[in-house]
């Protein structure tokens, strides 16, 4: 047995797609990207979208839009991909890593003890798919008194008048919050359409725009289509079209569009998505649950509650008393059976860069307790019901001859 973590799935009709773009002669921005937008669109409701070459690029030119500079401060959880953190320092910027809940996303009471007179964003992240707790979030960024604290440098910020909330929604595409899609619950989500995400286009990002209404969001659309190809007011594809080479520059933009080659991809995939390709993920996640609620040592994630559904990205298996030590074991003969497995995430902190930056785990003791012991199983859709049954026992067997063989520390010194 040898099963993938998290391979793309590419069927025909992504092929099809794909030798479509490269025998159409045009492989860069231009159709496909403008389709993949509108299925974006139409997926979420959102005002708009724009595609970009990665959810890196797409964070930083967003921080970048609403004026975000050295001596501001974003607040983010420290349990993330590093990317979350990355593109506020890209801006020059102070990342302010805060301590997640039990449901693995940000804690809305940890925002709130770590908002400053600087603080210009928030960064949420929808880890494994489930939407974070938006309501909590926007009841603290709402409030008189943190709105009183807000101070305003740019025009964006002025006319927002608060806090900017951002979704990192990485993992999150087609899960949904108070009964819409979670795009809507945040003013920018942003998606990653990463080799390993549940819409892939090998590499990009799409940014949802559900700002406020004094924004227009046609203007800021058309602004940050432009910003996102050096700040050049035509792109190839338009300067391709008759007699229309002539440009201008009209920002200090940056380079970091879609090519229509990679929008073909996730075009393929998006079309299926909601009625194929996300019901598949979840009867996985669901068959997961029920297979492993039976053990004791089972702490199954939040998959959906009252007010949210995720969108089954990842499927985080936590087990009850073991040691970071011994969750590497258990990784290790897991991996001997043939299962590759993950683990989500590494928090921040405990990465040189960001120990060297000064940021220590001692004040995130949730995200360590969370991490050291968490599994992530494989989950999508290429996967059988003989491989989802295979994953089940070798999680089972390996996790409790570890459990035999290494009773917890509490009954060990009880003697
Ligand atoms: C994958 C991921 C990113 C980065 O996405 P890219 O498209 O690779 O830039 C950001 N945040 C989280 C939580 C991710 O998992």
């Amino acid at each position: 047995m040898n099963i993938a973590f998290s391979p793309p799935f590419i069927d025909q009709s992504v092929i099809d797609e794909v030798v479509e773009s490269l025998k159409s002669g045009w492989i860069t921005s231009g159709p496909k990207v403008k389709e993949l937008e509108a299925e974006v669109v139409q997926l979420t409701k959102s005002k708009s979208a724009i595609c970009v070459n990665s959810w890196t690029s797409g964070a930083i030119m967003m921080l970048k839009w609403f004026g975000i500079k050295e001596g501001d401060e974003v607040i983010i959880p420290a349990y993330s991909y590093c990317a979350t953190a990355l593109c506020i320092l890209h801006c020059g910027a102070t990342p302010v890593m805060v301590d997640i809940s039990d449901d693995l996303t940000i804690d809305p009471l940890q925002i709130k003890k770590a908002i400053t007179n600087k603080t210009k964003a928030i960064i949420a992240v929808d880890i494994a798919g489930l939407p974070c707790n938006y309501n909590g979030i926007k009841t603290i960024i709402r409030s008189s008194r943190i709105r009183k604290l807000f101070r305003p440098e740019s025009e964006e910020q002025l006319k927002l008048g608060r806090i900017l909330l951002i979704a990192d929604a990485a993992h999150s595409i087609g899960s949904i919050y108070m009964g819409h899609s979670s795009a809507l619950s945040s003013d920018i989500t942003i998606f990653s359409f990463h080799a390993v995400k549940n819409v892939t286009t090998a590499e990009g990002g799409c940014i949802c725009l559900n700002l406020p209404g004094f924004f227009n969001s046609i203007e800021e659309y058309n602004f940050l289509k432009i910003f996102s190809l050096n700040g050049q007011n035509k792109d190839a594809y338009a300067k391709s079209r008759g007699a229309n080479w002539r440009y201008d520059i009209l920002y200090k933009g940056l380079k970091i569009n879609m090519p229509d080659i990679c929008a073909a991809i996730g075009l393929a995939q998006i079309r299926q998505y909601k009625r194929r390709l996300l019901p598949i993920r979840k009867q996985i996640a669901l068959k997961y649950c029920q297979a492993l609620c039976n053990f004791e040592w089972f702490i199954p994630p939040l998959l959906k509650d009252s007010s949210r559904e995720s969108s089954y990205h990842i499927f985080p298996v936590r087990i009850k008393n073991i040691t970071e030590a011994q969750r590497d074991q258990i990784i290790e003969d897991i991996v001997n059976l043939g299962v590759t497995v993950n683990v989500h995430f590494v928090p921040m902190p405990m990465l040189t860069y960001f120990k060297k930056s000064g940021y220590n785990i001692e004040n995130y003791p949730n995200s360590y307790k969370q991490y050291a012991c968490e599994i992530s199983l494989p989950i999508y859709p290429g996967l059988s019901d003989e491989d989802t049954d295979y994953i089940i026992d070798a999680v089972v067997s390996v996790v409790e001859s570890q459990l035999r063989n290494n009773k917890p520390k509490e009954l060990v010194h009880i003697q």
